[in-house]
């Protein structure tokens, strides 16, 4: 083993993951979601797997995403999120990539160029990508043909409180009626799991996919697919007082059992995951042992507390657990002050990678 960190990916837990959506959302279809290099698992590695159990459908964000999952299939229908920027058109109709069309101007200069294949992307209160209810008239009438698929994206599906929701959900049935009998797609991951089941036709989930949880506050029902562990580098015994990393920005409260792990800032771990007085950063595993992150993360390595851990387990080259089993993205996420979706999509590209199938 050459690398200093190992990344996992369990293809099969994300084969699970669409599986178990797709027949809790059946008969309507499930599509993935696999923008960001599939939330950082790898798009060809991800597309291959899902391909493989049944998936017919994917979205990308941007265009170049596009390109490479059609390297993987001839045949899915691919949709580009970003729609479609001025004078790409030719590009992607050749690659046979499905643009979700936002704008007025978009389904001019797509139908322009020769139309084909696309979905029609409508803002229903999120006000960022789409068309209003009040352009569907005039985006059926310029775009010339029955459009492919019907779509538009909650604000806050993942919070069951807000009411944005039932909002949006009303919104979108109106949309249906302005433009009936064509397929319509509302979910990501957390919308599949609103009490009111706003399937329609297509669902799209992106991050449960990956092993995020879609209910947040509630257990997670999907398996995680990301396992990242680090050997220690070093360990270090310090008294009460001593401070760790740069600026010295935690301090032990007692004598203390350091470990250094070679993972860091340039590797995808936040510099927010930092461990400060009377705050510890978010925990990692040793033997299965919580140990917080402590001092601020450098470029390439952080320090844990391992004082908890069996001092059995804690020497040069033992194993860490910084996401797995033990730790959630999730949970690492909401630590570092952000959320599960960045710790992902920002994985580190210094890591060996492991594919499991
Ligand atoms: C990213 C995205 C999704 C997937 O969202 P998840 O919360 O990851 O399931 C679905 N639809 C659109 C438009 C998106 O941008």
């Amino acid at each position: 083993m050459t690398a200093a960190a190992t990344l996992t990916i369990d293809l099969r837990a994300l084969r699970e993951n669409w599986r178990k959506l797709a027949d809790m959302v059946a008969p309507a279809a499930c599509a993935a979601v696999v923008k960001a290099d599939g939330y950082g698992c790898g798009l060809e590695r991800v597309v291959g797997a899902l391909l493989a159990e049944g998936c017919r459908t994917f979205f990308v964000a941007r265009l170049s995403e596009g390109f490479r999952a059609r390297t993987m299939t001839p045949e899915a229908a691919i949709y580009v999120l970003d729609g479609l920027l001025p004078g790409v058109g030719p590009e992607m109709r050749q690659a046979g990539l499905r643009p979700a069309l936002g704008s007025l101007p978009e389904i001019a200069e797509w139908a322009a160029g020769g139309g084909g294949p696309a979905a029609l992307h409508f803002d229903t209160g999120m006000n960022r990508l789409g068309l209003s209810l009040d352009e569907a008239e005039p985006a059926l009438a310029a775009l010339g043909r029955t459009p492919d698929l019907i779509m538009s994206h909650f604000a806050s599906s993942e919070d069951l409180a807000s009411l944005d929701n039932a909002a949006q959900i009303e919104r979108f049935a109106r949309l249906r009626e302005l433009i009936p009998n064509v397929p319509a797609s509302l979910c990501n991951s957390s919308g599949i799991f609103l009490p009111d089941h706003p399937w329609h036709d297509l669902e799209r989930p992106g991050y449960a996919l990956y092993g995020g949880n879609p209910t947040p506050g509630r257990p997670n029902p999907m398996r995680a697919v990301v396992t990242l562990e680090a050997p220690i580098l070093q360990t270090r015994r310090v008294e009460a007082g001593a401070h760790v990393g740069y600026n010295g920005q935690w301090t032990a409260k007692r004598p203390t059992q350091l470990a250094v792990i070679p993972i860091g800032y340039a590797d995808g771990i936040p510099r927010s995951a930092m461990g400060v007085e009377g705050r510890p950063g978010p925990d990692v595993a040793i033997s299965g042992v919580r140990c917080p992150i402590v001092g601020r993360v450098s470029m390439d390595l952080i320090c844990i507390d391992a004082t908890d851990a069996p001092p059995e387990a804690v020497f040069r080259g033992a194993p860490v657990e910084i996401l797995g089993a033990a730790i959630s993205i999730d949970e690492f996420g909401e630590r570092a002050g952000t959320i599960g979706y960045e710790i992902l999509t920002s994985l580190g590209r210094r890591y060996q990678r492991i594919y499991r199938d």
